[in-house]
């Protein structure tokens, strides 16, 4: 039985990928700096480490047969466009901590192949209607925050241990995630859960607040769908990092007509000032449908799994007031 290591198992799309390879098969080791919020862990064993540290990035590869023959490394302190640009200094030092130790350690561990998860991020800021980028359209680098630059460096660092030794690195840059049993409140949460928080949370005909004019442009993936392209990547020859997202691109207002649609509600939209990103997002995703991949869930399906889940969320944390 083939064994895998999901680092970041007590996140979100972390939980949903343990899901995933029981199904493929796989036993799995969990590890996460803390328990998973919203679900009991699916892994065969679930260790609580911090990977920060050396000792428990050494404890978490730790077998007493054999290596791992895959390690997932999702591990990251991480958080939507409100935490990325307050929290600068966690993420550049918690995450790169996490991702020199975690790719050092599975190296030198003799483990078969290292799947790091890095971000759109990493790309530069890109105006409305602008052609695709490609993957090689990173460089010359300009990430629009230091979330994006961390990840740059940790594809690297991943690029040049397998280049150095026997372990072989899958690179995926996600797009925006976003599915049930994913941070949907307390300041870490991304704009499709905050939507359904909000919209869940006022009559038909309120209003909701929005930060930014709403002009923003983004393509969201259902969690489903991201960890079969996690898997499907994982399983090809491909070393070079590879893009991983729907091509379906809204606004961020057209994103609140999409969850009102899903909720039954009429929505007004009170624009206010907030961190917002990068004005759009535009990318090709051909290397990933060339390995067969294809998002099955559009925006709208997917808000319908994930907006009835995160209403109980607020229903049952309100009942408990
Ligand atoms: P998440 O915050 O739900 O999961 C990350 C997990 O890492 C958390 O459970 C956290 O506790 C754990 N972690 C943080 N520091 C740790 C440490 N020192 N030791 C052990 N565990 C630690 O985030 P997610 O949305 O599941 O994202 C998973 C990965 O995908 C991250 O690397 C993230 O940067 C990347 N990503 C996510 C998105 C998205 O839209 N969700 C987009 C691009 C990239």
């Amino acid at each position: 039985m083939k064994k895998a290591l999901v680092c970041g198992a007590g996140g979100f799309i972390g939980g949903h990928l343990v899901k995933k390879l029981k199904a493929e098969g796989y036993w799995v080791r969990g590890v996460d700096i803390k328990e998973h919020e919203f679900c009991e862990s699916a892994a065969d064993e679930f260790i609580v480490l911090d990977l920060r540290k050396e000792e428990d990035c050494e404890k978490a590869l730790a077998l007493t047969e054999g290596n791992f023959d895959d390690v997932y490394q999702l591990a990251a302190d991480m958080g939507g466009m409100g935490f990325i640009h307050t929290a600068e200094c966690e993420i550049m030092r918690n995450s790169a901590l996490v991702n020199i130790n975690m790719c050092h350690h599975a190296a030198n561990a003799g483990v078969g192949r290292y799947f790091f998860s890095s971000s759109a991020c990493v790309y530069r800021d890109m105006t409305k209607d602008e052609p695709e980028l490609a993957e090689e359209d990173a460089y010359p680098a300009m990430p629009d925050n230091e979330y994006g630059w961390e990840k740059l460096y940790a594809e690297r660092m991943a690029m040049t241990y397998a280049r150095h030794s026997n372990m072989k690195a899958r690179i995926a840059r996600f797009q925006n995630c976003y599915g049930p049993e994913g941070t949907w409140t307390g300041g870490r949460e991304k704009a499709p859960a905050a939507m359904c928080r909000k919209i869940a949370a006022i009559e038909d005909g309120g209003t909701i607040e929005v930060w930014g004019d709403g002009t923003a442009m983004r393509a969201y993936t259902l969690v489903e769908d991201m960890v079969d392209g996690i898997y499907t990547l994982m399983q090809s020859d491909c070393e070079e990092p590879l893009n991983i997202g729907r091509r379906e691109y809204v606004s961020v207002d057209e994103l609140v007509q999409v969850v009102a649609e899903v909720a039954g509600k009429t929505v007004n939209i009170k624009h206010i000032d907030g961190p917002v990103g990068v004005k759009a997002r535009n990318f090709e995703n051909n290397k990933i449908h060339d390995l067969g991949w294809e998002s099955k869930y559009s925006l709208k399906e997917g808000i319908a799994r994930t907006y009835p889940w995160v209403k109980a969320q607020l229903e049952a944390q309100q009942a408990a007031e």
